[in-house]
Formats: C-alpha cells, sequence, structure tokens
C-alpha cells in the first residue's frame, strides 16, 4: 500500500489546525483511525447491535459471533496457541491491573519480590506497588543505562526465590527502545519466574510472536495500533490464568450464584465481568485487518525510514538531548533542547499545526534517570510522511531561534 492509499483512509489528517496543515506526531499517545474502524463501529450499531452471550434473539446472536471471531483474530494476530488465553480489557493499563491484581492475590506473599524495569510507563509499576503494599513484598529496579539501553546483564542477579514476576515493556514509550523481550523471559524462565509484556508501544510497529517471545502475559490497547480507544487485550497463558482467582465479580464470569457460594466460569469468560465493550471489540478486528493489509515489514522500513531522517536532523541542532539512543528503536524521539521549556516548545509547535507530546510521558522514573521534569517526543504512525519530518525540522529550527 502506498503511503497516499494509507492517508486517504485517514480524513481525519486532510484538515488544518491554526490555519495550518496537521501534522499529527502523536501516535505514541493515541494513533488515528481509519474509515474501515470508524465504518465497522457504526455498522454494528446500524445493523446488528444487541448484547453479546445472553442475547436469545437474532441480533444478539450476530453481535456474539462477530465479537468471538475477534478474539480468535487477536489469537492468531499474535499467535497465541489458544483462544480462550485472550481476555478483552479496557485497554493495556486494565490488562496490567488484572494480572498485578489476580495473579499477586493467588501468588505474592509478604516478603516476596516483583522486578520491574526502570523504564516501564506507570501503567506498568502502579498495579505492581498497590499489590506489593497489600501484601507485604518489594518491588526491585532492572536500571537502563544513559543511551536506554536495559541492562539485562543484571536481571540474573537480580532473581532470587523471593521473585514471584518480572514486569516489562516491550518497547519505551518514551526512548523508543525496543527490548529483546525474548532473552528477558529466557533468563527469567530459567529461574522458573514468569513474565509480564507490556506490548502498548510494540504491537502497532512489530509482528507480535507470544509463543515465540514465551511471555506468561503480554498486553496491549487496541486504539495505540489505530483502532477504538476502551478496549485492549491480555494474553494470558492458561496454566496462569486457570489458578487465577476472579479480578471483577458479576455478568459473564459467573457459572452459578447463590447468596452462599459463586462459581465461575470457565476461561476466558471468568475475567470477563460485566457488558465489554461490544462495538469496540469488533471494531478492534477491523483495525488488526487493517495493519495486517499495510504489513508489518513495510510498516517497520518506512518508520525507521522517519525515525532516521528525523533523528539525524535533530541531532544537527545546537543544544539538542535526545533520550534514548538505542541500537533497535521504535518511531518515538524524546528529547529537550537547552535553555527552551518543553512546554513553550510543544505550544508554539501546536500552533505551527504539529501535535507532539510534552511533559514526562507518564514515566516518570524515565525522568528521574535523566533528572528533568519533562521533555518532548514526537512519534511516528504508519500515516506520516517524510515531507512531514521535513516540515517538523523547519519549523522546529524557527521557533527555537526565536527564544
Ligand atoms: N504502557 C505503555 C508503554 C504505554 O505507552 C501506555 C500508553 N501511553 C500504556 C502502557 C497505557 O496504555 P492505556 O492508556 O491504553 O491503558
Amino acid at each position: 500500500m502506498t503511503i497516499s492509499e494509507i492517508r486517504s483512509f485517514f480524513p481525519v489528517l486532510n484538515q488544518k489546525v491554526y490555519d495550518k496543515p496537521l501534522i499529527y506526531f502523536d501516535s505514541a499517545a493515541s494513533a488515528q483511525k481509519p474509515v474501515q474502524v470508524l465504518m465497522c463501529e457504526e455498522k454494528l450499531h446500524n445493523d446488528f447491535y444487541g448484547n453479546i452471550h445472553r442475547g436469545a434473539h437474532f441480533m444478539a446472536d450476530k453481535a456474539t459471533i462477530e465479537f468471538e471471531n475477534v478474539r480468535t483474530k487477536v489469537a492468531e494476530f499474535i499467535n497465541a496457541p489458544h483462544r480462550e488465553e485472550i481476555i478483552f480489557t479496557k485497554g493495556t493499563t486494565e490488562s496490567i491491573n488484572l494480572v498485578a491484581f489476580s495473579f499477586c492475590e493467588a501468588f505474592l506473599n509478604e516478603g516476596d519480590e516483583i522486578i520491574v524495569s526502570e523504564m516501564e510507563h506507570h501503567a506498568n509499576i502502579v498495579p505492581w506497588q498497590l499489590a506489593a503494599q497489600r501484601k507485604k513484598a518489594k518491588i526491585l529496579k532492572l536500571p537502563f543505562n544513559d543511551s536506554g539501553i536495559l541492562e539485562i546483564e543484571k536481571l540474573a542477579e537480580l532473581i532470587s526465590e523471593k521473585t514471584k514476576i518480572v514486569a516489562v515493556t516491550h518497547v519505551s514509550n518514551v526512548l523508543g527502545t525496543i527490548n529483546p523481550v525474548n532473552e528477558i523471559v529466557k533468563i527469567a524462565h530459567q529461574k522458573n519466574v514468569p513474565v509480564l509484556v507490556d506490548g502498548a508501544q510494540a504491537v502497532p510497529h512489530l509482528k507480535i510472536d507470544v509463543q515465540e517471545i514465551g511471555a506468561d502475559f503480554y498486553a496491549f490497547s487496541a486504539h495505540k495500533m489505530y483502532g477504538p480507544n476502551g478496549v485492549g487485550m491480555l494474553y494470558g497463558k492458561k496454566e496462569w490464568l486457570e489458578k487465577m482467582p476472579p479480578y471483577q465479580g458479576g455478568g459473564e464470569m459467573i457459572s452459578e450464584v447463590s447468596f452462599e457460594e459463586t462459581t465461575f466460569n470457565e476461561l476466558p469468560y471468568k475475567f470477563e465481568a460485566g457488558t465489554p465493550h461490544i462495538s469496540g471489540v469488533i471494531a478492534f478486528g477491523a483495525a488488526l485487518r487493517f495493519v495486517e493489509e499495510v504489513g508489518f515489514d513495510s510498516i517497520r522500513k518506512h518508520e525507521t525510514e522517519l525515525l532516521k531522517l528525523a533523528t539525524a536532523g535533530l541531532k544537527q541542532i545546537p543544544g539538542i538531548k535526545i533520550y534514548g539512543e538505542a541500537p533497535e528503536k521504535s518511531g518515538v524521539i524524546s528529547f529537550n533542547i537547552e535553555g527552551i521549556h518543553p512546554y513553550d516548545l510543544g505550544m508554539l509547535l501546536d500552533k505551527s499545526g504539529i501535535a507532539v507530546r510534552t511533559g514526562h510521558l507518564c514515566a516518570d522514573t524515565v525522568m528521574q534517570h535523566y533528572q528533568i521534569g519533562g521533555c518532548l517526543r514526537i512519534s511516528f504512525g504508519i500515516y506520516n510522511t517524510v515531507a512531514e519530518v521535513e516540515t517538523f525540522l523547519a519549523t522546529f529550527n524557527k521557533i527555537r531561534l526565536m527564544f
């Protein structure tokens, strides 16, 4: 698919903001949605909306079939061995909270330890802290170096008989680093420790094979991969999910309820309490089909070209500091320029039509590593162009000279 074909599916990009052509460089926060996804959601509401699983009529049955087809599609997309290992959630954050609550309820005890990397999004730190507080356990940090590379050689030393789980991101939302998750899982598994991988920033860019990675849990959101917001998924190995207690109660997660006792439904329904985001899940299927149609080889090639061009351009600017220079990076560049506050830069770029992200990027531990209060981040999607990167660099240069 050519870039102009791709862009034709995103009419939202063909607009002006503050009278300037929009350049959307904030896909790592949330990606725009192609018409295929928008139409899929609309079609459900126009044609066959009904509540799923317990319906006794045509529309409910049809919605249930479409919903469950997406579960199969997600399983194929990440090469999960069993479709019942796919649990629909609100997003990565809820997926991680589910595991942090339920896994830790079953397996974490006083004095135990959880290893979390230093480059995590808050969504992969705070749920573990809450669990650790509940169970009087400890969080240990797996550090990264100043280039933004995880020091995985330290992992084996950190793991002890007290370690219950390792939580690590596949791709950092600040540094862009693509972590060697296969190796991390191998090291942890040698000591019989399971691993949760946060795939929120990986799925839009890389072909994921959970069997090849070997992760025990893998989480991601639909909205970062051109799907709807409010939907995500958790992959968990059956042998863990079966032993874990429910996370929330109500709806489809029960088998039988009396005031004395409730028995729980089988996987995956045990973890899907309440009416889910039916239209969102069905449109998630359209996003998966769209991304597959574009193809991960082209996505990676295109985003790497934009990344190289933008990095080289930024590096020529005096006073620039880029955070994260790992050799394996996704399309994310976080940086600061000496003497200018990132909020001021972000605001002036916005007024020039360029949408970027500023602040701590929900990754305070990364900010603390570099001893900064915040930074500016540009991130690319499949619809961004070389011309947009060139316009960004020229605009950025003009803005910095104003200070
Ligand atoms: N992990 C990472 C690495 C992220 O980038 C994000 C979103 N910024 C999340 C987790 C949380 O995702 P969500 O808000 O969709 O739950």
